[in-house]
């Protein structure tokens, strides 16, 4: 189902010239509003009614600006205005502060409404919300999303994991929301509670929030019975809802461009690439009034595809998530991203899905362990393992097979890398 069908059918001349015209908005809002943009975009371009072809001159927003401007220097609106504040963890440093005016929220609901419905959920049905409420944009941001499209929500938030299948037998729900690594503790536990996906009504997964693969895909979609497809969103830019797989396609995220501004740069040039190479995912927003976001770098590694898509959606798909930047990890010289480990990994036969990432040894000379779990006794055949790695990252992994259940699981965003150094 297409939830605004004149907005995301919309013929993409008709698109372009809309986002110019949101587009020179944002860039007059921001301007006049914070000190920020004042500075940096006084002496570059114009801000005129050609302000918007300039784009590319305008300098990046990066996570760093938004810490340095802790708590509230990106605010563009009174205090009073403001119906919402979020906040991100800060696990990997001071965290940020993000707001939301009564319009923001709206055109969020809108955002949200528009994914669950790409997802494949309907007006009547009933969504399970296993994403973390509270701070986190995902709880919150789709339980207002499912009430806009008419969808009723059990916000059941992470955690408690056997009342969350209980709650699943006992109301039925259609749809399940869950970041993919919470999703395959729910379906584990299902199995040990002796329950299989013929006693839940659940047909469709709405997973994000952090990168997952089209094997954990495979694996949770025969685990649950489900259709599962990728959310994507931040706080910086709104939350979870920026884009999301059509479940016709699931070949790509549809942004949805007439409130996102998407590029896609090289990270250490910051020159635009053609379309479908892979580069850093770029953000501005359209009419975001509290916090307008000006070519923020996301830290995210996608290609974009402009071709139509079967749905009939016209938007720009963006391929799912390489992963971050700052996920990447150097194993002897070589780049490696946990999800390229997880596409081998999910390819093992006799290998449970849940798998760890741990940095052993002296801080100087740290190595690198993959600790993957065997569904039965001597069910992994390791060495085969270890050269299906080695062909895939060009690096050799120490492998390390531990028996079931003994991989942390996750009720929230995944902890794929752990640090076990020795102190000297
Ligand atoms: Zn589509």
């Amino acid at each position: 189902m297409i939830w605004d069908r004149g907005m995301e059918t919309m013929d993409r001349d008709r698109l372009q010239s809309l986002q110019k015209t949101r587009l020179n908005w944002t860039l007059r809002w921001a301007r006049e509003r914070l000190p920020f943009y004042r500075e940096r975009l006084q002496n570059i371009v114009k801000l005129d009614e050609r302000a918007a072809d300039a784009i590319e001159e305008l300098p990046f927003t990066y996570k760093s600006d938004l810490r340095d401007q802790y708590p509230l220097g990106f605010l563009a609106v009174p205090r009073e205005e403001v119906r919402r504040y979020h906040a991100s963890s800060g696990t990997r440093g001071k965290p940020t502060v993000v707001a939301y005016t009564e319009r923001d929220l709206t055109l969020w609901s809108e955002v949200v409404a528009r994914s669950l419905a790409a997802a494949g959920m309907e007006p009547g049905q009933t969504l399970q919300n296993a994403y973390g409420y509270g701070l986190f944009t995902g709880g919150l941001g789709l339980h207002q999303g499912a009430e806009r499209l008419g969808v009723s929500v059990i916000p059941a938030s992470g955690g408690n994991t056997e009342r969350q299948v209980q709650l699943m037998v006992d109301l039925a729900p259609d749809g399940l929301a869950a970041t993919p690594s919470y999703a395959l503790y729910i379906a584990e536990t299902m199995h040990h509670m002796g329950i299989s996906s013929q006693d839940v009504a659940v047909k469709t997964g709405i997973f994000g929030a952090e990168p997952w693969t089209e094997g954990m895909r495979e694996h949770l979609q025969e685990g649950l019975g489900i259709q599962a497809v990728d959310i994507y969103g931040l706080s910086e830019i709104t939350g979870p809802g920026v884009a999301i797989e059509c479940v016709e396609g699931k070949n790509g995220l549809h942004v949805f461009e007439d409130f996102f501004f998407v590029e896609v740069v090289d990270p250490k040039t910051g020159q635009r690439v053609a379309p479908g190479e892979t580069g850093e995912l770029v953000l501005t927003t359209l009419s975001k009034e509290a916090m307008p976001m000006i070519r923020y770098r996301t830290g995210d590694l996608v290609s974009a595809n402009p071709e139509p898509c079967v749905c009939g959606r016209t938007s720009l798909r963006i391929s799912r998530i390489h992963g971050r930047s700052d996920d990447m990890l150097i194993v002897r010289g070589v780049n490696v991203f946990p999800s390229e480990i997880e596409r081998v990994v999910l390819n093992q036969p006799g290998v449970s899905a849940h798998y760890q990432l741990a940095f052993e040894g002296h801080p100087s000379r740290p190595e690198l362990v993959l600790e993957v779990e065997e569904t039965s006794p001597g069910s992994v055949d390791q060495k085969t393992l270890s050269t299906h790695l080695r062909a895939a990252l060009g690096v050799h992994l120490t492998v390390r097979v531990v028996e079931p259940g003994r991989i942390p699981r996750s009720q929230g965003k995944a902890v794929r890398v752990v640090r076990r150094m020795v102190e000297t």
